[in-house]
């Protein structure tokens, strides 16, 4: 069934409905053009595959392309992605040969005519050179670039410049080194998608039996690609303290994304690492492509955890606390917006498994505390993350950006850029 606004009006009420419904109206027929580089995995395309179709059940002409590359290109983007979130290193001229190349060739199959163009994170960052820019350009930066690799960020800053709007996750994200109107507004969840809606007792209890997963001890839970940012081994030393003291076990909910080469590594790396608990069934690996079976592992463990070192803004949270489970996670990144340490879920140091160990124990062994903090993260996501608030900043943005300033032609941009992106290499 298409999405319809109407639905949310039960959960975030008449009048927030009516207000989104009241300043969207001008924009019905708007062509708005969303790019990003994977239709599935990660929290990017969580969120655009629910909120394109929310946008078109307004009116607006909301479409969603993928820059969809080869493993070569992914392996150049995740490297930057990395490097925006701190890590050493340099891109070599071939790389940034790569990079550019394939955003040079699908520029020249994706013509782009429409009112707004919003680029998410860095692999279609190069677009904007791309195109005859006759509209307003975002970008849309999911990740942490508080400390980025200095080399990496000088090389994307150019074009980075080239964007009317830049929209960033937290307050620190902001660049000051560009001259580009920066916004600040979260990720959401869909309280309606498979992902997050209420689930019946039975439904859960077939989910579980459909994909062979125990329920004879207390569940925690990590629910994320396996990515050295997710700190998957952390998670492990964390769940082998709480073990000396509680029974619980351990369900690692994994999936991957086209745009994300490292998991193969990663797992492979925790399967060894974890072989003896996955020998005894108490570490469990289990592969999280079903929305459902996430929705019922968010809902039926005892205590999710989200151990990052870095987090863009950490969606999983928000998803977890929308089903009043407790949330133990690093004090970074955007989890902090989300958690309000000791009230909706418990928030430690990225490094610190012994705190890590502490809160989940805790929380295992004092269901009330726990129900109190669940049902106050819930409260929190209603508040302030749930996709009908990302939608109504959208439209404040869309509405400004299409009211500030008018776009002429500018001529063969493409030309241009082609010596540019050579001189750049
Ligand atoms: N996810 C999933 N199955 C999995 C692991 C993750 O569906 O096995 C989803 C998760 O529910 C969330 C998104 O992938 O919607 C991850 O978003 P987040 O912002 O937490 O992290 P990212 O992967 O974007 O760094």
């Amino acid at each position: 069934m298409a999405k319809q606004l109407q639905s949310y009006r039960s959960i975030i009420g008449d009048k927030a409905v009516e207000t989104i419904l009241d300043k969207s109206r001008h924009l019905s027929g708007k062509r708005i053009l969303h790019v990003n580089s994977t239709r599935s995995g990660g929290g990017v395309a969580e969120i655009l595959q629910q909120l394109v179709a929310l946008m078109q059940s307004l009116g607006i002409d909301a479409e969603w392309r993928i820059l969809a590359g080869k493993e070569p290109f992914f392996k150049v983007t995740k490297k930057i992605h990395n490097s925006l979130q701190g890590q050493a290193g340099t891109l070599s001229d071939w790389e940034k040969e790569i990079y550019h190349q394939t955003n040079s060739y699908y520029a020249d199959f994706s013509p782009i005519n429409h009112d707004i163009v919003i680029i998410h994170d860095p692999q279609p960052l190069p677009q904007v050179h791309l195109h005859e820019k006759t509209q307003p350009w975002i970008w849309r930066c999911h990740i942490d670039l508080t400390r980025p690799n200095p080399d990496f960020w000088e090389h994307l800053r150019p074009f980075v410049a080239e964007y009317d709007r830049m929209i960033v996750s937290t307050p620190e994200y902001r660049k000051a080194d560009v001259d580009v109107e920066q916004h600040v507004f979260q990720p959401a969840i869909d309280p309606l998608s498979d992902k997050n809606r209420e689930l019946s007792g039975r439904q859960i209890t077939s989910l579980f039996q459909k994909y062979q997963i125990p329920r004879d001890k207390p569940l925690i839970t990590q629910v994320s690609r396996f990515d050295p940012w997710k700190d998957p081994r952390g998670v492990l030393e964390v769940y082998k303290k709480v073990k000396a003291t509680c029974d619980a076990r351990m369900l690692f909910c994994f999936n991957s994304a086209d745009d994300d080469p490292e998991g193969v590594r990663v797992y492979e790396e925790m399967c060894h690492l974890a072989a003896d608990e996955i020998a005894s069934g108490d570490v469990l690996f289990v592969r999280g492509d079903d929305p459902l079976l996430v929705n019922a592992l968010q809902r039926e463990s005892s205590v999710i955890l989200q151990k990052s070192k870095r987090e863009g803004f950490g969606l999983t949270v928000s998803e977890a606390m929308w089903k009043g489970t407790p949330v133990v996670a690093s004090r970074v990144g955007g989890i902090p917006l989300q958690i309000k340490d000791g009230v909706s879920g418990y928030l430690v140091g990225p490094q610190d498994i012994d705190a890590a160990a502490n809160r989940v124990t805790t929380l295992l062994s004092h269901p009330k505390k726990a129900g109190i903090i669940g049902r106050n993260a819930k409260e929190r996501v209603r508040e302030h993350f749930l996709i009908t608030r990302l939608l109504s900043d959208y439209i404040d943005l869309f509405t400004e950006v299409l009211e500030s300033k008018q776009y002429q032609p500018t001529g063969t941009r493409a030309t241009a850029l082609a010596g540019m992106v050579i001189n750049a290499l």
